[in-house]
């Protein structure tokens, strides 16, 4: 009972998943929906069990199983644009699958429970940056995230320039897309991460799909907070936070609160157990 108790987390997950899994395979009449919740259910809950057993590699473990799973198998097989102009493209065609399900699961409503759960433990960019040397930034923070506004508006003009031209082969159109688009997001966010030296340069500036995440994840349910009896305001948890937060701050309204990624490195380092 004990042990069931330890891991009720993974567990809980898991079936929450294979819930979402054979509803939707049984609604939509297709098998892919089982087999592809299974799996992201499965590798988050892998992800957990190896938190609570202290495993150092635990978030990254995740991150690679899905983070791998939606680049190769998603994206380059079933070539399937996951990237935001793929979104734009198959809400503009009105089609509820993979893309839009996807986005609406896990950037859009999806981070009013879990925040940016998915930067921290799915995201294909992410999955390679985080490989980089710059686990936490080493300059202070720059003043130009207005450029994800930019992007943001950039990918939706493109595909809605692709609609009124009437252009013919789309979905030709679109995957090459998503393999240019995946090119220049790394080469952007490796050039960045060398420049800024921040791993994370890129999601706090450059990513456009924060767009719809920062405004969301600051209503998170999921959310780090700080027991203020136990901390002894060492700053340990500020020095170890890749994406700058005020995590001792409990206020929705912290500095960058919307930027946490759920990573749970300040979680790990505080030396009284108070986050
Ligand atoms: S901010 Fe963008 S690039 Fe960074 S982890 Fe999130 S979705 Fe991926
Ligand atoms: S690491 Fe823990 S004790 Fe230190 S400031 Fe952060 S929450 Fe407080
Ligand atoms: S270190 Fe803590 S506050 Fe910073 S992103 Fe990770 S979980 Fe969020």
């Amino acid at each position: 009972m004990k042990t069931v108790k330890k891991y009720l987390a993974p567990i809980i997950i898991f079936v929450i998943f294979e819930t979402i899994a054979v509803t939707l395979c049984l609604t939509k009449d297709n098998l892919f929906y089982l087999f592809n919740f299974s799996y992201i259910g499965f590798s988050i809950s892998l992800g957990l069990f190896l938190f609570i057993r202290k495993n150092k590699y635990a978030r990254r473990v995740t991150q690679l199983l899905v983070g791998l799973y939606m680049l190769i198998y998603l994206g380059l097989i079933c070539k399937e644009n996951m990237q935001i102009e793929g979104f734009w493209y198959y809400l503009f065609t009105g089609v509820f699958e993979a893309a839009t399900i996807h986005y609406a699961v896990a950037k859009i409503f999806g981070p009013l429970i879990f925040g940016r759960g998915w930067c921290g433990y799915a995201c294909w960019t992410a999955m390679i940056l985080d490989f980089l040397p710059y686990k936490t930034p080493e300059q202070p923070r720059k003043k130009i995230g207005w450029i994800r506004y930019i992007t943001f508006v950039a990918s939706l003009i493109f595909v809605a320039a692709l609609f009124l031209a009437k252009v013919g082969n789309l979905e030709r159109i679109m995957f090459w897309a998503f393999i240019i688009g995946n090119v220049v997001y790394y080469a952007v966010g490796i050039a960045l991460a060398f420049l800024f030296k921040d791993n994370r340069a890129f999601c706090k500036y450059i990513c456009p799909i924060t767009v719809f995440m920062k405004p969301m994840s600051y209503f998170s349910m999921i959310r780090i907070k700080c027991d203020k009896d136990k901390c002894v305001s060492c700053g340990k948890c500020k020095k170890v936070c890749p994406m700058d937060v005020d995590v001792t701050d409990n206020d929705r309204s912290r500095k960058n609160g919307t930027e946490c990624i759920l990573c749970m490195e300040c979680v790990k380092n505080c030396p009284k157990e108070a986050l």
